[in-house]
């Protein structure tokens, strides 16, 4: 305990040594901080330097072994470190799939030389990851996934479509499922890939959505030659290693989208704006009851994933468990969407054009985004079957 204090002392002075002053404070809506690789822009060079600095530290993967150029720091010191930066009011340098889903993968599967390749470019926020699970006509049912890969020497030639693939545009590599034994049964004739997505024959093409971004693309695979030493783990044992990323996908959308987590506002400011109060309470005795609920559920929420993080087990993979995070948060988020909706009433309703703010067209924005979240990363159908089958070993 000791130790610990001393560190969270050292941490703190260093934290107020090295951040910079530009980025106390400041609160970051989803999608606004350093998402790192080859296409990134930095409008804002506080937050570059902020990533420079942390990334020295190893401290954008505080929990990584520092032979990778992570921290190398403890459960607890890694908490510690999370407190003291919310105590100084600092956004977290980096976002991203590379830290959130194939770091920690590739730490449980990958090979020594695919460790050393990739986790120091993660964390230095150098290369951009992308997601390439879903094709047409295989969602839920992935592993009934048809992208073809056929080894010819030291490649794999690669053909097929993958869909919904997040800023697969703007990523510079692809963690893929692709068939590699179309005889087997389908779960185990599928490799877990690697592939560089300036390999040519690789085309993204975006996708535009109903809150009028495109977030996702379509990706075409024509003769992609892939190195087949960039498989990880076994041939046709993919769907291990592709089941154990959906784990860490789950927890990492639970925790990005529930809990309110990095909102600029809280729901009391923007009733505080928008409704009437009686007092210091909100007139309206049904939205008053609505919004007591969501803090109540949102504040239980939050203690629940904390406790479960302390709980794990030091370098414990998460499991099935994930879901049951997945599906609360999700829906939690969900529920504020509208309840700001409830709140702003008609303002909340604009598109475009004078009458409506910069935020109020970010709140209808953030309202239709959020019909997405019960489904990436598994739909909660889905995930009520995994709770059933592998949580509470229901029968099917
Ligand atoms: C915002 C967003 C980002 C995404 N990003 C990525 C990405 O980066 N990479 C990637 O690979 N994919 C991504 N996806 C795709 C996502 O993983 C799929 O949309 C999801 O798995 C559902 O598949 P589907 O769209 O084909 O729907 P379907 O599988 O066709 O499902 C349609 C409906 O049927 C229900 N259903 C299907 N099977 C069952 C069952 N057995 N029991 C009960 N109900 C069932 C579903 O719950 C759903 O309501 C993203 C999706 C969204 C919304």
């Amino acid at each position: 305990m000791a130790d610990l204090e001393q560190f969270r002392v050292e941490t703190r002075k260093w934290l107020l040594a090295y951040a910079p002053a530009g980025v106390r404070g400041l609160m970051l809506a989803l999608g606004e901080g350093n998402w790192g690789g080859r296409k990134a822009t930095y409008p804002n060079p506080h937050l570059k330097r902020w990533l420079e600095v942390m990334a020295e530290q190893g401290w954008t993967a505080p929990e990584w072994p520092s032979q990778y150029g992570g921290g190398g720091l403890s459960k607890e010191e890694a908490k510690v470190l999370r407190q003291e930066m919310a105590a100084l009011k600092l956004p977290e340098p980096l976002s991203g799939f590379g830290l959130t889903m194939i770091g920690p993968t590739l730490l449980e599967y990958g090979a020594e030389e695919q460790k050393r390749e990739h986790l120091p470019k993660i964390v230095r926020g150098e290369i951009r990851w992308c997601q390439g699970y879903s094709e047409p006509g295989s969602g839920s049912d992935l592993a009934s996934l048809q992208t073809r890969a056929v080894l010819q020497g030291d490649y794999y030639v690669i053909n097929g479509q993958k869909i919904w693939t997040s800023y697969a545009n703007l990523s510079d590599w692809m963690f893929m499922l692709v068939r590699t034994d179309p005889n087997a049964k389908k779960q185990e004739g599928i490799t877990f890939i690697l592939m560089d997505m300036a390999s040519p024959g690789v085309e993204a093409r975006p996708i535009k959505l109903i809150s009028g971004s495109s977030p996702f693309c379509e990706t075409f695979l024509t003769d992609v030659m892939v190195p087949a030493k960039n498989v990880v783990f076994k041939v046709n044992q993919g769907w291990t290693v592709a089941k154990a990323l959906l784990n860490h996908e789950r927890i990492m959308i639970a925790s990005a989208f529930g809990s309110g987590a990095g909102k600029r506002r809280t729901i009391r400011d923007w009733a505080h704006e928008y409704v009437d109060f009686a007092g210091d309470r909100v007139a309206d005795a049904s939205l008053r009851q609505r919004m007591a609920q969501y803090e109540m559920d949102n504040l239980a929420f939050k203690l629940t994933t904390d406790r479960a993080r302390d709980a794990a087990k030091a370098g414990r993979p998460p499991g099935p468990e994930s879901s049951m995070f997945k599906i609360y948060g999700t829906e939690l988020n969900q529920h504020r969407q509208e309840l700001l909706l409830s709140i702003a009433g008609p303002q909340s309703l604009g598109w475009e054009g004078p009458g409506f703010d910069e935020r109020e067209l970010t709140l209808t924005r953030d309202w239709l985004r959020s019909r997405g979240n019960s489904i990436e990363g598994g739909t909660s159908e889905i995930q009520l079957n995994i709770i059933a089958k592998r949580v509470l070993g229901l029968p099917d």
